[in-house]
């Protein structure tokens, strides 16, 4: 059966804001936004609206009111794209502006659209469903350039990233960080002796193992080839440990499945901490430098750096 179509321009989860100063415009396209089925925050100034935009949930769609008290919406607007960083922000603004220059203005302040007052609800609607298109969209290319595509673990760029915040917040909050470097024992033969397909089945489901061992909250990459690291926040080298311990033993235990038969596979795991290390990059060769000893000790183990044991 053919996957049920969705319609990319469906409200969803899409949050948009309204910013208006004027109470009674603003109540009105609050609940008609409402109606329609987008979940809505409202500002009734500019300064308002970039408080609303600073939140962790902030709306995909802006509506900007131009003419507002104090911070207006090009500057909201400016200010918006200024801070951009991943999540893209569709602004549409709301003005009585319509000589030709206005709308140069409001677009060079990084406006996507506008509409001019007095504004038909179907034209507005019709605007609105073009931003919840391009905003997933843009949702959409993102987590492509996160994830590796074999496995959908993120890949390295983006693990690190997100690595590097976990770290900070780490050290910040004086928690422990569990960093594990995953490597698949002898993968070269999977690949030399079953092909390169069989190989990408193995990846594939080690990754579904490692994924399935971790919480929601743990942060799983595929740094390498056949090499897979994972940071455990709140854990500390023991607990790292047991993990690295649990996943080695569910990736001996249990044989792979592959075209030409069933493989038995093994894995190797650095393990450390943030104790008093530094940075990011450091935990990670200091995790990887684990992981070598464990090949060197004859694979399928896990070795911890006990020097970052708290
Ligand atoms: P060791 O136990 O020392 O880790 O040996 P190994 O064979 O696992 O390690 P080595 O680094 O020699 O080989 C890794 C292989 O992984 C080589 C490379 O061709 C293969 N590889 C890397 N990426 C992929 C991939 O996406 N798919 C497949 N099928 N193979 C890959
Ligand atoms: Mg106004
Ligand atoms: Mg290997
Ligand atoms: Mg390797």
């Amino acid at each position: 059966m053919a996957p049920a179509e969705v319609d990319p321009s469906a409200p969803g989860a899409v949050k948009i804001l309204i910013a208006e100063d004027e109470p009674v415009s603003r109540l009105r396209l609050q609940s008609t936004l409402q109606r329609w089925g987008y979940k809505v925050t409202t500002a009734g100034d500019g300064a308002e609206a970039l408080h609303e935009m600073q939140k962790p949930d902030r709306p995909g769609i802006a509506i900007l009111d131009w003419m507002m008290p104090h911070v207006d919406g090009l500057d909201v607007c400016r200010s918006i794209r200024a801070t951009a960083d991943r999540d893209y922000t569709y602004v549409i603004l709301l003005t009585s502006l319509d000589r030709e220059e206005d709308i140069v203005a409001g677009f060079d302040a990084g406006a996507d659209d506008y509409i001019t007052k007095p504004f038909s609800l179907h034209e507005l609607h019709a605007r609105i469903r073009t931003g919840v298109r391009i905003v997933r969209l843009h949702e959409q290319l993102r987590a492509a350039a996160m994830h590796d595509s074999l496995t959908g673990l993120l890949n390295r760029r983006a693990f690190f990233e997100i690595f590097e915040k976990e770290v900070s917040r780490a050290k910040r909050q004086q928690l422990s960080l569990g960093i594990l470097m995953v490597d698949l024992d002898h993968f070269k033969q999977v690949n030399d002796q079953h092909g390169h397909l069989a190989g990408d089945a193995v990846l594939r489901e080690a990754a579904r193992r490692l994924r399935r061992r971790v919480r929601a909250t743990d942060v799983v990459g595929r740094y390498g080839g056949e090499e897979f690291v994972v940071a455990l926040p709140g854990s500390d080298l023991k607990q790292a440990v047991s993990i690295a311990e649990e996943f080695r033993h569910c990736i001996a235990s249990e044989p792979f499945e592959v075209p030409s038969g069933r493989l038995t596979m093994t894995t190797s795991v650095g393990v450390v901490t943030t104790w008093d290390m530094a940075e990011a990059e450091h935990l990670l060769k200091t995790a990887d430098e684990a992981l070598y000893r464990a090949k060197a000790a004859g694979r399928n183990r896990v070795v911890a750096d006990l020097r970052t044991a708290a």
